[in-house]
């Protein structure tokens, strides 16, 4: 889990732009629905008092929301939460009449080519391309000259089919890869205070990678070459787990565990252990001695040894390019785990 970084000038572009994109399309659709006399009219009118904060409120501003439908509106609430397959046919009914689809309306705006902002456009300015759930799979958003498209999915972090009225709102629309997506987290629900919200937060160093040796053996320095068998071709001898930080609260790991069980984090970075296996022999190879003498050598290519670092290991290793390749945070946590290509 990374975060999603965005700088407030893009954020406060982005927010604009997603606003007047509602303002444009949908907003008089609510003004009219909640002029008429009927059942539902009360619901709509709390909908367009708190419409910014709905399409462009900070998650947290998000779940407020919820809790005041929840309390609010405890019957429409408790019809949402059933989910689309626990409804009766009265329910749907009822469901399709609020019309909640056509004000909150994510299929138009996943149209390939809407004029001027849509889903392409959103992910396109926010440029997230790296799915921050797994760090396993990039995420880019390309547009050729025959309109094909590509682009991340967006994951809904509170299920469209449960909150209804969720369905534009910014904060909610994760850039994430299919299989976290469409494979692994489907219509889970995400509540906000058991789960890791990328707009919010990520691990950071209160959840690391860390190297589980299956066998207890007593490796203290793997630039011994007699446990180098242990860690060639053959890797199933150690598993790559999540290690929580020392000093980090209760609720934190407990969303973070949350997030690791729903999108298999554990079970999928297994397959990346040759990555671990390599760091390890390259550490062998690239010793203090051999930064150092790479570094006079070549000294027009490198600013800093951590250059070379960073060279040697194919990856970004500090905590805020971690959004700039896969794998990164592995690759950052095992290095500091096992204090590999230290040349100080
Ligand atoms: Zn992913």
């Amino acid at each position: 889990m990374i975060k999603i970084n965005i700088s407030k000038a893009k954020r406060e572009e982005v927010e604009e732009k997603h606003y007047q994109y509602f303002k444009d399309n949908f907003l008089d659709k609510l003004i009219s629905l909640s002029k008429v006399e009927d059942s539902f009219r009360d619901f709509y009118r709390f909908l367009l008092l708190n419409i910014e904060q709905i399409i462009t409120g900070r998650p947290k501003e998000l779940n407020d929301v919820i809790i005041k439908i929840d309390n609010g509106f405890p019957y429409l609430s408790s019809l949402f939460k059933k989910g689309t397959r626990q409804r009766s046919g009265h329910e749907k009914k009822l469901i399709n009449k609020l019309n909640l689809k056509n004000i909150f309306n994510y299929d138009a705006f996943l149209k390939p080519d809407p004029p001027d902002w849509g889903a392409y456009q959103l992910t396109k300015n926010l440029n997230v391309n790296i799915c921050p759930y797994c760090n396993r799979q990039y995420i880019v958003t390309y547009h050729s000259e025959e309109k094909k498209v590509i682009r991340p999915q967006l994951d809904h972090f509170f299920a469209k089919s449960i909150y209804p009225y969720l369905a534009l709102s910014l904060y909610n629309l994760i850039p994430s890869c299919n299989i976290c997506n469409s494979r692994l987290k489907r219509d889970t629900e995400f509540e906000y205070k058991k789960y890791i919200h990328p707009y919010e937060e990520g691990f950071g160093d209160s959840m690391k990678f860390s190297v589980k040796i299956r066998e207890e053996k007593d490796i203290n320095n793997y630039n011994d070459l007699k446990y180098l068998d242990f860690f060639f071709g053959e890797s199933d001898e150690f598993d790559i787990k999540f290690k929580a930080g020392k000093e980090v609260n209760n609720e934190f790991i407990k969303k973070a565990e949350n997030n690791i069980k729903v999108f298999k984090l554990e079970e999928l970075y297994d397959f990346h252990k040759d990555n671990v296996a390599e760091l390890i022999k390259k550490n062998m190879i690239y010793n203090k001695d051999r930064i150092k003498e790479l570094y006079q050598n070549f000294n027009q290519l490198f600013n800093s040894k951590d250059d070379i670092v960073r060279m040697i290991v194919s990856n970004y290793i500090t905590e805020d390019n971690l959004d700039k390749r896969v794998l990164a945070k592995l690759t950052k946590d095992i290095c500091e785990e096992l204090n590999l290509f230290d040349y100080t």
